[in-house]
This record gives C-alpha cells, sequence and structure tokens, in this order.
C-alpha cells in the first residue's frame, strides 16, 4: 500500500532512503534547508520544499502534520535533530524515525518521543560483522 512520507534532510542517508522509497511507489515528500540539494532531488520525490526543518511554521505550512511518516536524517546538528523531531511529534506525526550520530543522541531522541532511532555506521558495523562471520570458510 502507498505510504505517505516525509524525509527531512537530505545527506547520503536521507536521499537514499528518499530514492529507494519512490521508487518503490510511494508518495515522498523531500524537504531539506540547501536548495541545491533539494533540486538535485526533484526526478526522486513526489514533492520537493527547501525549508529549515526547525521552523514550525514552515513544517506546517508544507502540511507535515498529513504525514503518515516522518524521516529525520539531520545527522551532525543535534539541536535540529531534536528540534525537528519534537515538533513532529507535537504536530502529531504518527511515525517519526530519526538518524542518530551516536548514543548519547539516540538517548535523547528516545526520551522525546522518536518512533525509532537508526544509528546507520553503527548497525551496519554490526551487520558487516555478522556478514563475515557466517561467511563460509573455503579449504583449499
Ligand atoms: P549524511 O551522513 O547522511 O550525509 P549527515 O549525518 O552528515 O548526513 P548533515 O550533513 O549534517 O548530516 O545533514 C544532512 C542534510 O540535512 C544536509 O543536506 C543538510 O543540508 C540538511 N539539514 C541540516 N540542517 C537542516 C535543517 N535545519 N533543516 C533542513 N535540512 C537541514
Amino acid at each position: 500500500m502507498k505510504k505517505q512520507i516525509v524525509v527531512i534532510g537530505l545527506g547520503r542517508f536521507g536521499s537514499s532512503v528518499c530514492k529507494e522509497l519512490y521508487g518503490m511507489g510511494h508518495d515522498i515528500m523531500a524537504i531539506d534547508s540547501n536548495p541545491e540539494t533539494v533540486s538535485s532531488m526533484s526526478d526522486y520525490a513526489s514533492h520537493t520544499a527547501t525549508a529549515d526543518a526547525t521552523d514550525e511554521g514552515s513544517l506546517k505550512s508544507l502540511g507535515v502534520r498529513n504525514f503518515e511518516y516522518a524521516i529525520v536524517a539531520i545527522g551532525d546538528d543535534l539541536q535540529a535533530s531534536v528540534l525537528c523531531t519534537l515538533m513532529l511529534k507535537e504536530l502529531g506525526v504518527p511515525k517519526v524515525w530519526v538518524k542518530a550520530r551516536d548514543q548519547q543522541h539516540q538517548k535523547i531522541l528516545e526520551r522525546i518521543g522518536a518512533d525509532r532511532v537508526i544509528q546507520p555506521e553503527y548497525e551496519m558495523g554490526v551487520r558487516t560483522a555478522h556478514h563475515v562471520d557466517s561467511e563460509k570458510v573455503v579449504d583449499y
């Protein structure tokens, strides 16, 4: 079933989530504060917008509250990530998934109501270790 998803922050993580979900046929709104980044994503989202995701007025006028999912992929700016997550939950977005850069960031996000927190580098590290561990040993 088609999902309504807003992706905020279009760096490496956010842009790949956005492209993949759009390719699967979901309805995607892609938001970033950098206009060049936004225009580079115009073929990979249903709608795009240049906006500061810490500005409540911008989030409201973009109709973010009508989306079922929000993916917050702002990694470096902790304050922006936290503020945006808080506002999305206050606006009533049912599922807010947020990228965290470390354990402390994750803890804060969980406290303020993020529905799921992702630490991509950490999670990929764990998966890579499991892949190496489970790879068949070849006997020469
Ligand atoms: P990645 O590892 O996914 O490339 P990152 O974790 O290094 O990204 P940043 O580069 O800090 O994270 O941010 C990702 C994107 O979020 C950038 O394209 C940036 O322009 C955007 N961004 C940062 N702050 C805001 C904001 N307040 N509102 C909207 N977009 C923002």
